[in-house]
């Protein structure tokens, strides 16, 4: 099933210069003050990361991709426009442009103590050394076991760093 969106589906984060949060906007969590990398990032996503935002910063134009970020429900595809502004600020912009029902709902499964590693951009789960589709690390791989959901801390797969390498090279022509 596909929603029909509303275009205020959409979460603004400013970042100064040395990218600490300064301003949001449809942001549950307070995060104003917070640098953008305190977040559970690791390196390789870390430097992928700054180094669009200094392209961006370079090049004062705009650059855009597309990532998917479920939630408990839905699996959701947003756009990312990453937006330079005055004082070397920027601006991203993520927004939902698509989502489907989840077969099966998250929301009542309990939180186990266990984490692995997503991929910010695709959400495929890191599982043996290979990333692997989510719903198939729920339904055949016992990731979600009895214990429940586990935490997640991002980094990046190979296949998403081709995929932004080459929106860079086309971003850069
Ligand atoms: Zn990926």
């Amino acid at each position: 099933m596909v929603s029909k969106l509303k275009y205020d589906m959409m979460e603004t984060y400013i970042l100064d210069r040395l990218n600490n949060i300064l301003a949001t906007e449809n942001v549950k969590d307070n995060i104003v003050g917070v640098n953008y990398f305190d977040f559970s990032y690791d390196e390789v996503l870390v430097n992928m990361l700054k180094n669009i935002f200094d392209k961006v910063r370079i090049n004062e134009k705009t650059f855009s991709t597309t990532y998917r970020c479920d939630n408990d429900d839905y699996v959701r595809y947003f756009k990312l426009n990453i937006i330079p502004m005055k004082n070397q600020m920027i601006k991203l912009e993520h927004i939902l442009t698509k989502q489907t029902k989840r077969k099966t709902s998250l929301k009542n499964f309990g939180r186990s103590s266990k984490t692995y590693k997503m991929c910010a951009w695709c959400n495929k789960v890191l599982y043996n050394g290979k990333y692997i589709e989510i719903e198939h690390a729920i339904n055949g791989l016992n990731i979600f076991d009895d214990e429940g959901i586990p935490s997640f801390t991002h980094g990046i797969c190979e296949s998403c760093i081709s995929k932004i390498d080459r929106e860079l090279t086309s971003y850069e022509l």
